[in-house]
């Protein structure tokens, strides 16, 4: 794709056997037979039909029960032998952006089920990567009141010392206790270093503006906690990395 965006799984519907259609945020759906990707420990579980079955949509992607998921990108580009051919068709119905008074900046549609606190923690947990290590902000995260995981482009997995030196800036920024601040803009006014690459491409023309102190700014329609404070405590409890891949588990205090 030349203009990268921000892909998410909008609708699952099971078909037969281990096959789903998936529907995506660009308006594509695909039908995918899983059973050549069931391998490996949180995968294998899944060949009993019935657990295969226990799919729902979570945080922008399909999820199973045992917590088993695949990033939207990748299930957008894999090519599934028994595929359909990929075809353009209407989103579901309950994708929709959501609808605002005249007066209100049309805004993109956004997943509103997020954890406040743990949802801020990814803002700056992505600064904090981007800061320490040059990573791009994640394209690939789930964000769960229980556990959130989170993806990051990088060419080597951190070290135990530099994961807790992680842990503990976040932790600093939360007993700072910075205030979450909005601003709107026009597209044509976006402050330098904000980058919109995140959003899809039919995103509003007025984008919110998220900052908290003067740590971290990005566009985000999400629902977050007024002051890092409310975050609690940010705890790492798991890590793992995957072909360039550097997956991130953590926890917030309730
Ligand atoms: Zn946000």
């Amino acid at each position: 794709m030349d203009n990268p965006m921000f892909l998410e799984i909008v609708k699952a519907d099971y078909i037969d056997g281990y096959r789903i259609e998936l529907w995506f945020n660009n308006g594509k759906s695909k039908v995918i037979d899983f059973y050549d990707l069931l391998d490996g420990e949180v995968y294998e579980p899944l060949k009993n039909i019935s657990n295969f079955k226990s799919f729902s949509i979570r945080f922008n992607t399909i999820e199973w029960e045992n917590g088993a998921d695949f990033a939207p990108e990748f299930l957008f580009n894999y090519e599934s032998v028994k595929n359909d051919a990929d075809k353009v068709a209407e989103p579901p119905a309950e994708y929709t952006v959501a609808a605002t008074a005249d007066s209100a900046p049309v805004l993109n549609a956004h997943n509103k089920d997020e954890f406040p606190p743990a949802h801020t923690a990814e803002h700056l947990l992505n600064q904090t990567m981007g800061r320490m290590f040059g990573c791009e902000r994640s394209r690939n995260m789930h964000i769960e009141r229980k556990k959130s995981k989170i993806n990051f482009q990088l060419d080597r997995p951190l070290t135990a010392d530099e994961v807790a030196e992680v842990e503990r800036r976040i932790n600093e920024l939360i007993a700072a206790d910075l205030p979450v601040t909005y601003e709107f803009v026009t597209r044509d006014n976006i402050p330098e270093g904000v980058k919109l690459d995140k959003l899809p491409e039919d995103a509003s023309e007025t984008i919110r503006l998220v900052r908290i102190g003067d740590y971290d700014v990005c566009p985000c329609i999400g629902t977050h906690v007024q002051s890092t404070r409310e975050i609690g405590n940010f705890r790492i409890t798991s890590t793992s990395f995957n072909d360039g891949s550097f997956r991130i588990v953590y926890k917030v205090a309730e």
